[in-house]
């Protein structure tokens, strides 16, 4: 039976990176083979994972593919995007890009939640210009500067772990693209969403903050706590 050319797309986009391993044992297999074959890493993941990929996976530095059109409502992309959702607020972040959950798609979620304001201190809150926004959801997403004044600040990145450096935005964009109802949206964005924004559509293209840092400024995010703990300090990548 031949799959339709949607199926097969969305067979595709499920099984991307998908490694085939088999454990099942065959009496041709020698025993050295299964020897082996125990000792070495199997990768039993596969994407949409629930972590952050990290810098090194060749699908941070891939151009995202677009949603076809015929998929964007779709249970697989609708699959991707509650995947996305879990892991913004799982790690308490404020944007996710479809790489970053090991899915070469041109997908963001961004949302900054009302409750920042009151966790982050307000001299921070006000110089970078933050401001609430709710959860959004933009498939195939375009992005136009409509105010180019810059503002460098501090950034960092759930695929970079342990690090920030300050990057230059522009102050202002228009964001389009498509929701999971195949509506298309825009929304103008300003001081530290539109920020996340051109973060989020750098990581379509396989780019990342560090390609646009002032690379002066890089810094491990705990290297006093190194100090102080006498290097007794791990970075998680889970959650
Ligand atoms: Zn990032």
């Amino acid at each position: 039976m031949q799959l339709q050319k949607t199926q097969l797309l969305a067979w595709k986009i499920l099984n991307h990176g998908k490694r085939f391993v088999n454990t099942s044992m065959t009496r041709e297999k020698s025993f050295r083979k299964a020897y082996q074959e125990f000792w070495s890493p199997k990768p039993m993941n596969k994407p949409p994972y629930e972590h952050f990929t990290q810098i090194g996976d060749p699908v941070l530095r891939t151009k995202a593919a677009e949603v076809p059109e015929e998929l964007i409502g779709s249970k697989e992309v609708e699959h991707i995007v509650e995947k996305m959702i879990k892991v913004l607020r799982k790690f308490d972040c404020v944007g996710v890009a479809a790489p970053q959950i090991g899915i070469s798609l041109r997908i963001i979620v961004m949302e900054f939640r009302e409750g920042l304001k009151d966790i982050l201190p307000k001299p921070i809150y006000d110089a970078r210009k933050m401001s609430t926004l709710p959860l959004t959801v933009v498939i195939n997403p375009t992005l136009t500067v409509t105010n180019y004044e810059k503002h460098k600040h501090p950034e960092g990145c759930m695929s970079v772990r342990g690090y920030s450096a300050e990057v230059e935005r522009f102050n202002s964009v228009l964001f389009k693209g498509k929701n999971l109802n195949c509506i298309e949206n825009e929304v103008e964005l300003s001081g530290w969403n539109a920020r996340i924004a051109q973060h989020e559509m750098d990581h379509l293209d396989g780019k990342l903050y560090i390609d646009r840092m002032d690379s002066s400024t890089f810094i491990c995010t705990c290297w006093e706590t190194v100090n102080a703990k006498s290097g007794r300090v791990e970075i998680p990548f889970y959650k």
